[in-house]
């Protein structure tokens, strides 16, 4: 039986099942390719969850054990709404993990899944109701979770990071050099130059 360390759950906010299955994708991705946690920025993880389906969850998972965070810009998903991850290490290959269908439909026969079509939240379920399906999840092997692609010819090139700042004419906040925009000759923030798509104003997604 493997185990989720308690301040994952903490992290995460509630216990569920998706959860511990990115945990252990991204385990079972590290030990394959023979890569450590990563601690700075020198391995890529590639999300094939989309937005809209509850299984996002896994990504909370697959960031706690892979250490390949979304604050570390680490972490991209690709939005084909699969429960599915590439790990990718420049120097150690990439590994496509992908979770077996047939544990996904063996996993939805779990009372949990009862409470969820109700519209239940996780964190309202009874912990007894959760705990049974992770640890449904928690012991089964990496095969019997999982299917492994080798994906040879992975190679991803990460935007270059630059300490470039520049401060906006118009509200003297800094922006990074990628960001700053032209207006009437004079360096502007994306807000202050107008452009409609500004999250800050108006949110697209
Ligand atoms: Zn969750
Ligand atoms: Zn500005």
């Amino acid at each position: 039986m493997q185990t989720v360390p308690d301040w994952v759950f903490e992290f995460h906010g509630h216990r569920c099942p998706f959860m511990p299955i990115g945990w252990r994708m991204g385990l079972a991705a590290m030990s394959r390719l023979g890569m450590e946690r990563e601690k700075d920025h020198g391995a890529f993880v590639f999300s094939e969850m989309g937005d809209g389906h509850p299984q996002t969850c896994m990504m909370d998972g697959l960031q706690a054990s892979t250490g390949c965070t979304y604050g570390k810009n680490l972490l991209t998903r690709l939005y084909y709404g699969k429960v599915a991850a590439v790990v990718y290490h420049p120097q150690k290959g990439a590994l496509r993990v992908a979770l077996r269908s047939e544990v996904a439909d063996e996993m939805g026969k779990y009372e949990f899944f009862s409470y969820r079509r109700r519209g239940i939240e996780p964190s309202e379920i009874p912990q007894a109701v959760s705990d049974e399906v992770i640890n449904y999840i928690l012991g089964l092997t990496d095969d019997e979770l999982f299917t492994f692609q080798e994906l040879p010819g992975f190679t991803y090139h990460p935007t270059p990071s630059s300490f470039n700042k520049v401060k906006c004419s118009v509200c003297g906040e800094y922006v990074f050099e990628r960001y700053v925009v032209s207006k009437d000759g004079k360096p502007v923030c994306i807000p202050c130059s107008g452009y409609e798509k500004t999250l800050a104003k108006k949110p697209i997604l």
